[in-house]
């Protein structure tokens, strides 16, 4: 990553072009919206919502949020009009617009190993909190003291680490947590979403957390990959955006580079 934004940023946007649908990919949690204790009270920053409800009513770009929760608590918390699409669960489950669900067939044997862990951990979670998902293993300990929250990580990487070894999963660390994961990552959104589309373009993935490099990794040479993130860490991403300013300036540029390629309103 360069540490000037500004040219790659104006590049981005000078691309916007009449009968050319742009795609936006948007992680929720950490991107549009801060952390909340309770992810249920998890809003977007003040002003973030408007904005997408601005693009949105544009009827222009391609919206979609791809997000590691489950697909269907995003909507409601995103508060738009319109239903858009959502990819759930890190990529494993699909919620289209008109209402369509699609899901990823885990193996037998991944599908076994899976809810021994889930039916071990939700009868005891080390103290953390656990969230057992159709395609993963996630404990948190955000909010807890550094030092109940080491042994926490010590207990749960003991569990996962030899499960991780074998076939059919992958660990990965995410801020003050660890996921244990079968299938697919959120490269599978950008990847699917790129080749459905013949007329999107230029495509962008906003993203905050560990999780997203695999999607800005999948977005090389094909679109802008976005960290947006308090403070710049490692990645591959190809700009850094501070929310909630920056990320809403790029909202809005965006709202406005669809106006001005005259495409906008209809
Ligand atoms: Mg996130």
């Amino acid at each position: 990553m360069t540490a000037d934004t500004a040219p790659i940023l104006n590049r981005f946007f000078s691309g916007f072009a009449a009968g050319r649908r742009p795609l936006l990919l948007l992680d929720y949690d950490g991107t549009l919206a801060p952390f909340h204790v309770d992810r249920f009270q998890a809003v977007p920053w003040p002003g973030a919502r408007e904005l997408l409800q601005q693009i949105q009513d544009q009827q222009v770009t391609r919206m979609v949020v791809v997000t590691g929760r489950p697909g269907s608590e995003i909507g409601s918390l995103l508060g738009l009009r319109e239903p858009i699409e959502i990819w759930g669960l890190h990529g494993f489950e699909r919620l289209h617009p008109d209402g369509r669900h699609e899901r990823e067939h885990l193996p037998d044997p991944v599908q076994r190993n899976l809810s021994a862990v889930h039916e071990q951990l939700t009868g005891d979670s080390f103290g953390g909190l656990y969230e057992a998902k159709p395609n993963a293993a996630v404990m948190h300990w955000r909010g807890l003291s550094a030092q109940q929250a080491a042994e926490v990580e010590r207990r749960t990487r003991a569990l996962f680490e030899p499960l991780a070894h074998g076939q059919g999963f992958r660990l990965l660390p995410f801020e003050a947590g660890l996921e244990l994961r079968a299938g697919r990552d959120k490269s599978a959104a950008v990847d699917t979403l790129l080749s459905e589309c013949a007329d999107c373009g230029p495509a962008a993935y906003l993203g905050d957390d560990l999780t997203d490099e695999a999607a800005f990794r999948a977005l090389q040479g094909r679109g802008l990959s976005v960290l947006v993130r308090p403070e710049l860490r490692d990645t591959a991403a190809d700009v850094w955006l501070k929310p909630p300013e920056a990320l809403l300036d790029f909202l809005e540029r965006w709202r406005d580079a669809v106006e001005e390629s005259s495409l906008g309103r209809k």
